[in-house]
């Protein structure tokens, strides 16, 4: 089975020194994504959590169309949180000029839990992750709907909250904020899986 030997974490806000880490904790190479040219380095991309509204603004257009162009061509990319915010088709409650990536077929909707919970930590169990294991979210977002190709892995509460479609991998909560890492060896196999 194939894996990414070299991991892009899109470096423009958020928390992406945590997936870093974490691909390190892999044994992974992991390189800062900042610029288009920066994607010809790697064979993956991970979308990390932080504000999605602010990552949007500083992308360069050649980057967010490199990503897409990348993506097209099947780079396997996990978004996290703000990532997954970023890898929508739609966004709902978003500043009215939000531009997702599109970059799979799901609809979300921003800061969907309320006030009350809009941070908490749950159990999540999948078949992804052989198990249950500990997921932190953080003014995290809902899937409201989602195309066919859209499998769901792991649901919290009623609430589909981590779903693949093809290489795509999107999460609600941040997998790089606890030290589990199984989140990030099951996007690290679907490579060889779904060549
Ligand atoms: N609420 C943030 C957004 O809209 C996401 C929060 C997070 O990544 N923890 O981008």
């Amino acid at each position: 089975m194939t894996r990414p030997r070299r991991v892009g974490v899109l470096a423009l806000q958020g928390d992406f020194r945590e997936h870093l880490a974490a691909l390190r904790a892999c044994e992974v190479e992991g390189v800062p994504i900042r610029l288009a040219r920066d994607l010809d380095a790697v064979d993956a991309l991970i979308l990390p959590g932080g504000e999605s509204t602010t990552m949007e603004r500083l992308m360069e257009p050649s980057l967010r169309q490199a990503i897409g162009l990348r993506t097209q061509a099947g780079m396997p990319v996990m978004g996290t949180c703000a990532g997954m915010i970023l890898m929508a088709k739609r966004v709902e409650d978003g500043r009215g000029d939000q531009q997702p990536l599109g970059l799979m077929d799901i609809d979300v909707r921003r800061n969907a839990y309320g006030r009350q919970v809009d941070s908490f930590e749950a159990e999540v169990e999948s078949d992804a992750i052989g198990g249950s294991g500990p997921a932190v979210f953080i003014r995290a977002p809902q899937v409201t709907e989602h195309g066919p190709e859209v499998v769901p892995l792991a649901s919290h509460a009623g609430q589909e909250v981590a779903m693949v479609q093809g290489k795509r991998l999107a999460l609600a909560f941040h997998p790089e904020l606890t030290p589990d890492r199984r989140w990030h060896q099951y996007f690290l196999s679907l490579d060889g899986e779904r060549r």
